[in-house]
This record gives C-alpha cells, structure tokens and sequence, in this order.
C-alpha cells in the first residue's frame, strides 16, 4: 500500500506498509513461482500466527521460489478500495494477487472464512473453483480447519491437508516443472492430486438425502478414495525461523516464537488438535537453544515463547529453561509459555520464568467438577490445581487466568456449579511466605464446547445459544465480583463456529449470502451479527440448529473422506470411556494406546526425555556490547559511573512516517538488540530500555530531525562505526545521522520548523487568511477529545509562519513550540485552522519536520 491519501485515512496503517525487518522483499522477476500467503484476518492476527512465517521462509530459501504476504483490510480499508475501485495487493511487491502462481490462503478458525471471500472479491477473482480457469491464480487452502475443509471447499481449488513444511515444496516443484506446457487446469489438478496430503475438492461430490442430511462423499475425479494428512517425521529435520519477521505496527503476540514441540497425546477428548497434530514431535533442546540463540539476535525481540499445543509436556522443559534464562535473564528477554498444563507448571520452572518478567498463565481445568474432567480425559485433580495456584502466589505472581468450558458431553448444574466453588477455593489461596500475601486476581474464561471433527466428541450435540447464555449467566452471578475479572466468548460466535465446524458444502452459499449481506471479520465481537446469517439461512432454505446436533455414530460426517490417521474405532472407543470416566494415559510416558497412527518405524512419537542426566551443551553466548571503547576526558567528566548518555539523531521518511510513536519507539529498542548496543534498564515489574524520545510526532509526517537519548552502561567507541551498524539493522526509512554525549536531560520545551507540501497551489484566500493569522495576537480554536471540547490559543504557539512564493506555491514553513504538559497543537491541525482547507487536500499534504531547537532556558553559570 503506498497511496498516502489512503494511508492517511484509514485507523492504523503501519498494518499495510510492510517494510518488516526480515521481509524476504525478493525481486519479483528472478522467481519462477510466485505465492502470496495470506492470513484471512487483520494483520495483528496473522502476522502472530507461526504457520504462515514458517512457509514463508520455507519458500524464500529456495531461490526460485517467491513468497509474498497479505491479510485481510480491515472495514474501512475496504470500503475505500472498493470506493477508488482499486485491487488489494499484496504486501511487499504491492502486486495485484492475479499476479501470483498460487494464493496459499491459511485456515486458522471457522469464523475467519468470510474473510476469504472479502479479500478474493477485492483481488477481482471469482469466488468459486468453477468460475476460475487457468488464467487465475491457483487457491490452495491449507491449516488447522483443513481437515473439514468442506464448508470452503467449493472457493478452493485445492487444500493441503497437515503438516505443509514439505508439501508446500513439493506444491511449488511441481508448479516450477509444468510452468512452460501449462496443462489445463483440470490436469494440473491431477497432477496436484498425486502429492501426499493433497486434496482437491472438485474430486468428490456430496450426496444429501431426502432429508436434507449428508447422505454420501462420492469421489467424481482422481484416483484416491481418501485423503490422509501429511505428516511431517521430525521437526529437527526442517528448517525453522532463523530470521524471524519484526512486526512493525502492534501484533498480538509480539514476540519471537519457537516450535519446542508438534503434537500432545495427553488425550483430552474434546481437543481437536489433540488428534490433528498426533504424534508428538519434540525438538531437540540444542536445536531449541540454536534456535533461540540465533533468531533473537536476528530479530532483537524482548520476548521469546515456547510454543507447542501443551509446554509443560516438552520433556526437557526442566534442563532448558534455566539454560535459556542464564542467557537472556541478564539481556532482560524473558521467557514465555502461553500452554502450559495444571501439573506442568512446576514451582522450578516458575521460579526461572519470573527471572526477567512474570510473564502470565493461563491454567485450563476445562471443567469444574472432578468427574467432568474424567470424562473429558483431562488427567488433572482440583488438588493439581489448588497447589499449582499456592506455589504462583506464593512466588509473586498476582493474576492467574483460568479457562473453563461449558456445555461439555453429560454437563450438569452441579458441574457449573463446580466451576464456582473451585474458582472461589482458588481465591482463599494464600502464598507460603511474604510475597504471596497482597491483592490477587483470578481472570475467568468461559468458552462454549464446540464438537470438533477427528475428535471422539465429534458425535455429540453442542448447546443452544439460549442454553449457553444461561449456563453463562449463573457462573456470572455466582463468581465473586471482588477478585475475580470474569470473561466469555459469545455463544453466538460460538454458535456459527459449531455450525461451520462439523458443516458441510451446502454452507457455501450462505456464506456468500452473509458476506453479500455485510458479515465481516466475524471473529470480532464489535462486527458480528448473528441474524446476517439467520436470514442468509432461511434464504438458502438450511436450519442452522441442524448442524448443533448429535451426530448417530454410523453417520456419513462431511470430513470422513479426509483422514488423519487415527482410527474412526479409537475416536468411538474413547467416546464410550468417555461416557464410562475411563482415564486414557499418554502415549508418550506410557504405552502406546494404539491409536492406530504410528507405524513405528518410519513415524513414532519423539520425546527427547534425558531425566536427571546433564545436557552438554555449549553455554550460549552473552551479548557482546559495542561500547568498547574509550572515552575522552570531557566525556567521562560528563558522565555518572555506568550511566552514559548520548544523544541520537534520526530521521523518518517515506510510508515509515505512518507508525505511531509507539511502535517507533519499539522499532528502535529491537533496533538496538539486534546491533548490540546494550542499555541500562529501568527497575521493577516490566523492565524496560532506558532511552527517552522527544516529542511523538504525528502520524503521517515524516522527519529530518527526531532524536532519542539512551543511557548506557559502558562508553560507546568509534562513532562512525557505531552509527553504520545501527543503520544496517533498522528498517528502511529509518536512520540514525548523528550521535553525541549528551547529559541526559530531555528538553522540555522545543521549537520544531516543518515544511508542509499541499496538493495544489495555495489561493488567495488562504494567503489572505494567514496574513491575517500573522498580524493577529491571539488564534483562538476549539479542541476536542474524549467528547470535551477546550479553547486554545494557538497564535503564541507559531512563531513563524511564510507561505510559498511564485517559485513555491504549494509549500508553508511553520516554526512551532512544543513544550511537554502544555497544551499543544499538531502541524497540519493548525495549518487546516488558518488556511480553512478542506478535508480530502488535508489528507494530501505531506509534512515535513526540518529542525529542532532546544528552548529550555539555560541555567545561569557561577
Ligand atoms: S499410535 Fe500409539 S504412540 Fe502413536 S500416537 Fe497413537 S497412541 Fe501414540
């Protein structure tokens, strides 16, 4: 996106400019196949999301590959597009997506879907596989929902089912070798379908009964009559991140992550994943370390998180971790588990997590009452619980989330009221010693049991948005309003994802019924409306509730073309210990439960468990600061032991100038990470950088003349050298110009020149109406925010102010005071107030800061 009157009408745009550290950029003329991934959601979803950073890696490794990215616009991005009639494009080569080979399009969750026929419209591709030739692009899905991908199947033209690491490859080989005979598409698909894991939905064709119910999946094409998942053997074996991307703008898990594991059988048996993702393969710790080591160096992230369905199952948890904190603990990077598992969560790895931040946990009981977690398989006892929450208080932490789902398989009122009582047992926790007393809060969540496919509670019905709701409401009025920070998914939400969970190829039409109709990023609460789709239902003559109901164990399902590997017997098998409270163990620790997946010899669990024995392991290396070198006599005089302070000057130019101060400031501090220039730190819970910025500049003008100070603990050496390495790690449009000793002090009053470039000359009147402003005394406007308007005098403000001449008659230079605690006024803000220009030539002019002056009063000398 580069249209700067776009980018400046629209709510966060640092989403569209790209420009991420690590983004491969490639030229687009020396590949031979071309993908853009895209994540059906908004870019703080999906540039969080693993999955699509690692095949976009994957593909840029290979030189004749190109990956390129794009998400889903948000509203009002898109109502533009479509208003200016303008293509979304992708990413970083700012293509339009019909010039790509593939799309590989993620399928993360149910309620992104509609997202896809946003993002596919505003490409101007038809919708549905049939309506696509050759001459598109091909539409690979591929992802956690794959695996029933039949209510999307119809837009696809084909879907990867499982592991992509290696599929992608052989996807794109094969797109490389046909790429000059160009086969129709009807062959290329043949050919697509030969590759392991590959399913192509014009293949098979649905029969429904006469009572509107799957009646069979006949395959029409190809040579498979199922679909099995691909499987990849060992995670040691593939490539990960070692360049991981930086996220400019704020994303929601903004860190770096790393794969310490694939797969749980813990056995949990609502958990889709639990079955999808079978067997566990771990990573190797030394590979975790490598890891760990390199792409935080690569990346400068402050935060690193193991990541793996269930964190506290990898089963070298116990050596790694103090391994991986001696690292970083003393370059304040802390170390992340956002699963971990009741039980897991041993006061040894507690007690290393909170070396730099207390970072939080989210505890999942699933269910209150020791005989629903039986039923569930979740292995977990209240008395697991009640000590795991005694030993996180007594270490300091204050906040503990706690997960609980509702209306799960034989779910009772003394269920619910289960998860009260064990709520408010948590609560009376206290803390074994001194750091454990104080305020504590217990954050609740409560999500609707949504039956999943491939899960032995794939049968079973789901409840109604009414029943939902009311489960909702007693736990709400039964949990303690002092302590406890209670929060629920929408049961309406969760009642479209049940129905496009278990659907089937009839929910085709009424998503585009819904999308015609408005529905849009149906994930978010603020967008969704569940009567869109009632009424697309009744439209497209389908009852919704049928898709909640319990399923007859001899049932056509939608998905039992497409295999995972594990055994339909094994899933009904442990829907009946379900029923019975049978305990099923893990395979990884105990003997396998013959789920019928592993042949034991080409695929089998890996789990790298060395108990007691020490890892030889090279001690990973500390950050080697650039502040090596000397300092001058004046400089040392200048400076308090272990605190030296320079001044930074930077500019900001081109699409840059659309982030917001904050994610500037944070650009900078990985910046610094990522060059080895070490700070010093603040004190306390969240420790961060020590540097100090100047005044925010406002989104959209660009800069010849920002700064930050930064205090460090050892002297800086050659300057020069120091400035080039800065500059080789930060983004384009940044750049350091200048850095000096400086005593440390933050000016508080500053007078800022910029230059400001309308679209068209100025007139007459507006050279009247800042005459008129220049001869005047006083400017009074009107400000308001949050709803409150306030007069401020902005004439005292601008002490200069010339309009173009003959030579220049579209620019301004207008020389500001902006001093901090003051009331102030943003550049362009006072230009529209003295010149009276109108919205649309507001929104064209570009900004330019020029200088900054310190007008600070000097304090007088002895
Ligand atoms: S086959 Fe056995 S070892 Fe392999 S995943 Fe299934 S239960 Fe576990």
């Amino acid at each position: 996106m580069t249209d700067r009157t776009i980018l400046s009408s629209i709510a966060r745009p640092g989403r569209y400019i790209g420009h991420e550290y690590n983004a491969a950029g490639k030229a687009w003329q020396s590949a031979k196949i071309r993908f853009a991934l895209i994540f059906p959601d908004l870019y703080e979803i999906g540039m969080s999301h693993q999955g699509l950073q690692i095949l976009y890696h994957l593909l840029n490794g290979r030189e004749e590959f190109l990956a390129d990215r794009c998400y889903c616009p948000d509203i009002d991005l898109e109502k533009i597009l479509r208003q200016q009639k303008t293509v979304l494009s992708s990413l970083e080569s700012a293509r339009p997506l019909t010039d790509f080979d593939v799309l590989g399009i993620t399928l993360p969750y149910e309620l992104c879907y509609t997202n896809i026929l946003t993002v596919l419209d505003l490409a101007a591709i038809p919708l549905y596989s049939r309506d696509r030739d050759g001459s598109f692009p091909l539409l690979l899905g591929g992802g956690a929902c794959s695996l029933n991908p039949e209510p999307v199947a119809d837009f696809f033209d084909a879907i990867l089912l499982g592991d992509g690491e290696e599929a992608i490859i052989d996807i794109a080989e094969l797109l490389a070798a046909h790429q000059k005979d160009k086969p129709a598409k009807k062959d290329l698909l043949n050919l697509l379908a030969e590759i392991d894991g590959v399913y192509i939905p014009a293949h098979f064709e649905p029969e429904y009964g006469s009572n509107g119910k799957l009646f069979a999946m006949h395959r029409i094409s190809g040579r498979k009559d199922h679909i099995s998942r691909r499987i990849l053997r060992d995670l040691n074996q593939i490539d990960h991140l070692k360049q991981p991307l930086v996220p400019n703008a704020k994303i929601v898990h903004d860190r770096m992550g790393i794969e310490v594991a694939r797969g749980c059988t813990r056995g949990c048996r609502f958990c889709q994943a639990g079955i999808t993702y079978r067997p566990v393969r771990e990573r190797s710790p030394e590979k975790i370390l490598e890891l760990a080591e390199s792409g935080l160096a690569a990346s400068g992230f402050e935060e690193l998180a193991l990541l793996s369905l269930s964190t506290g199952d990898y089963s070298c948890l116990e050596q790694t971790l103090p391994q991986l904190m001696d690292s970083f603990a003393e370059r304040f990077i802390s170390v992340a588990m956002p699963s971990m598992r009741v039980g897991t969560l041993t006061p040894k790895i507690m007690e290393q997590v909170k070396r730099v931040r207390k970072t939080g946990f989210t505890l999942a009981p699933e269910a209150g009452s020791e005989r629903l977690r039986r039923v569930i398989n979740k292995g977990i006892t209240e008395d697991d619980l009640i000590a795991t929450c005694e030993e996180a208080f007594a270490l300091g932490w204050r906040v503990i989330k706690f997960y609980f789902m509702i209306g799960l398989p034989t779910e009772t009122e003394q269920d619910i009221e289960a998860i009260i009582k064990l709520v408010r047992k948590a609560m009376a926790v206290q803390g074994g010693n001194k750091a454990g007393k104080g305020r504590k809060q217990i954050t609740v969540s409560i999500g609707t049991f949504v039956p999943k496919p491939h899960t032995p509670f794939q049968w079973e019905r789901q409840l109604s948005v009414e029943e939902s709701t009311q489960r909702i409401r007693r736990l709400q009025n039964g949990l303690p309003g002092k302590g406890t920070n209670f929060r629920y998914h929408s049961p309406k939400i969760s009642y479209l994802e049940g129905v496009f969970s278990r659907g089937d190829r009839r929910l085709a039409k009424l998503m585009e019924h819904a999308w015609q109709a408005g529905a849009r990023l149906d994930g978010w609460d603020e967008h969704f409306d569940l009567t869109r789709w009632q009424e697309a239902a009744v439209l497209c003559d389908l009852h919704l509730d049928d898709f909640l109901q319990e399923r007859a164990l001899d049932e056509t399902l939608p998905w039992q073309h497409l295999q995972t590997g594990v055994d339909l017997e094994f899933l009904k098998g442990q829907l009946s210990k379900a029923k019975e409270e049978i305990y099923t163990p893990d395979c990884r620790y105990h003997a396998c439960q013959k789920c019928g997946l592993c042949d034991f010899e080409t695929l089998m669990p890996i789990v790298y468990n060395r108990g007691n024995k020490t890892m030889d392991m090279t001690p990973l290396s500390s950050a080697t600061s650039e502040s090596a070198g000397k300092v001058t006599s004046k400089a040392a005089g200048s400076a308090e032991p272990g605190h030296f302070k320079y001044l930074v000057h930077y500019t900001r130019t081109g699409k840059i100038c659309f982030l917001g101060h904050l994610e500037i400031l944070q650009i900078i501090f990985r910046t610094l990470r990522r060059a080895s220039i070490v700070t010093n730190f603040s004190q306390g819970f969240n420790p961060s950088p020590k540097i100090s910025f100047g005044p925010a500049l406002p989104v959209g003008t660009e800069s010849l003349a920002e700064f930050f100070i930064m205090d460090l603990p050892t002297p800086l050496g050659d300057l020069g050298a120091i400035i080039e390495k800065i500059n080789d790690k930060l983004i384009p449009g940044l750049q350091i110009t200048g850095i000096e000793l400086h005593s440390g002090k933050i000016p508080q009053k500053i007078g800022i020149a910029y230059s400001l470039t309308l679209p068209t000359t100025i007139t007459d009147a507006e050279r009247k109406r800042a005459e008129e402003f220049i001869a005047g005394d006083s400017f009074i406007i009107g400000k308001t925010r949050k709803g409150k308007t306030t007069e401020i005098d902005i004439r005292p403000l601008i002490t200069k102010l010339s309009i173009g001449n003959a030579d220049n008659s579209e620019t301004v230079q207008m020389e500001m005071i902006s001093a901090s605690a003051e009331p102030g006024i943003k550049p362009m803000e006072a230009l529209n107030q003295i010149l009276g220009l109108d919205h649309e030539r507001s929104l064209r002019t570009r900004i330019v800061k020029k200088s900054w002056q310190s007008l600070d009063a000097k304090k007088p000398t002895a």
